[in-house]
């Protein structure tokens, strides 16, 4: 598969050579390198796109999950197109950030917003207010969870290298170079679907003296592959973190408006303190916002905490924002959303059932995979030990040698958009069908 998939991305091997000259590795973030080199990409419309050899593929990629309205929506185009004429930046307020904070507070239920450009400088932010929120410094997150790439949450990630530790007291690992260990030490992971752990954790960090600020978190984890809270765990979590007095912040880069109109926080009926979105948001721009209590965000407005930044609240990303929100991630986009992630799920896992592969078929809103393992992953513990990440690398190549685009991280799940039809599901099935077949022959 490697050997077809580089004759068939000759033009990306230019590309490369090329670009590796005086961009980085080729490539505009760590998260694209890919050997021996990246997929270029040319353009993308609806639910395809094309790399530079001219490649149609199928987007099930979607930009890290950003593009769930499709690429180049009509309604989406339009509206920057009459915003460009009228000036782009400002530093100051427009119109559109009023409506965008509105439509938010009605689907999170969480009265107050800010703006960011990204999903990392969501999360910096809310880590600073639940911070100053409470004069404590210790964050705690989940083993295994992404959340940006800020100092702070760049630890103890699926691929940090080191030791786990037990489960009861994890080790911070440093996920990647350039991260003072003193920033390390101060953010303590907990396993996933494990409140006991958790609330242990809390207690035992307080003795020490330093009780967690908050506890950041995505209600349903995506960056090992796609894993659900059990019942009862988020309910648990909301009130640990209640009775502890720690802030809770569900961060839904990945799971805002893609897995329901009001992400994690409206399909699961838990709400957090804070929320945190990016990627789906903009509508294809650099977008991110902070979403809080009245109680939490008065930090930000009495000016204890600067939530500042020169791009924030962009006419151009802003104006794509409330078109998107407006006209495009309707209530019937969510039930098509969710027709197509039903076919999907149900296809792949009659495949599996079919070949009698060690794995599953999982999905929500927007957004599955299929986890290539013989035990239900309900934490990162259970996907390191269990995880087929060989099957997990072909599957990728396959994909993509059939017209299927796919993230390329092994932890990485597909996202539907809005424009995805029966057809491009049922090509995903059969493509994934012809692989069992090969495998199993
Ligand atoms: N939080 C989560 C849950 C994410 O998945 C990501 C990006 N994959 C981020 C935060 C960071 O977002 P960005 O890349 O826009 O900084």
């Amino acid at each position: 598969e490697e050997e077809r998939l580089n004759a068939r991305t000759q033009a990306s091997k230019a590309m490369y050579e090329r670009a590796a000259q005086h961009l980085s590795g080729g490539v505009a973030s760590s998260y694209q390198i890919r050997d021996p080199w990246p997929i270029y990409i040319e353009r993308g419309e609806g639910a395809k796109i094309w790399d530079v050899d001219g490649n149609e593929m199928w987007d099930f990629h979607n930009g890290f999950g950003s593009m769930v309205q499709g690429h180049a929506h009509p309604a989406i185009g339009e509206a920057i197109a009459k915003r460009y004429p009228m000036g782009t930046h400002f530093g100051c307020p427009t119109d559109d950030d009023i409506v965008v904070a509105d439509e938010l507070a009605k689907r999170w239920g969480l009265p107050k917003w800010r703006y960011t450009n990204s999903g990392s400088e969501a999360t910096m932010d809310a880590i600073r207010i639940a911070r100053a929120a409470t004069g404590r410094d210790t964050v705690m997150k989940i083993f295994g969870s992404y959340h940006g790439h800020h100092d702070t949450v760049m630890v103890s990630i699926g691929t940090s290298l080191g030791e786990t530790g037990p489960r009861d007291n994890y080790n911070s690992l440093a996920y990647g170079g350039g991260i003072p260990q003193a920033t390390v030490d101060m953010t303590i992971p907990v396993p996933f679907n494990d409140a006991e752990a958790m609330e242990k954790r809390i207690i035992a960090l307080d003795k020490e003296g330093r009780k967690p600020a908050c506890v950041i978190m995505e209600a349903a984890m995506m960056n090992l592959g796609v894993v659900l809270p059990e019942p009862g765990y988020l309910e648990a979590v909301r009130e640990i973190t209640k009775k502890h007095g720690v802030v809770l912040i569900f961060d839904e880069v990945k799971t805002g408006l893609c897995i329901a109109a009001g992400g994690a926080t409206e399909k699961f009926g838990v709400k957090p303190d804070l929320v945190t979105l990016a990627k789906a948001l903009g509508g294809g721009l650099p977008s991110g916002a902070i979403g809080g209590s009245e109680e939490i965000m008065k930090f930000v407005e009495d000016g204890t905490v600067y939530q500042v930044g020169t791009y924030n609240g962009n006419p151009l990303t802003m104006v794509a924002a409330r078109a998107s929100l407006e006209q495009v991630l309707t209530p019937e986009a969510y039930a098509h959303l969710t027709h197509l992630n039903d076919r999907i799920v149900k296809g792949c896992q009659a495949v599996v059932d079919k070949y009698d592969l060690a794995g599953y078929a999982v999905g929500i809103g927007s957004k599955g995979c299929v986890t290539f393992s013989t035990e239900k992953v309900v934490d990162y513990e259970t996907y390191k030990a269990n995880q087929d990440g060989e099957l997990a690398d072909l599957a990728w190549l396959y994909n993509l040698n059939r017209g299927i685009f796919m993230t390329p991280g092994r932890e990485e799940e597909w996202t539907l958009s809005v424009v995805h039809t029966d057809e491009a599901i049922d090509r995903y099935i059969t493509v994934f069908d012809e692989m069992a077949q090969e495998l199993t022959a």
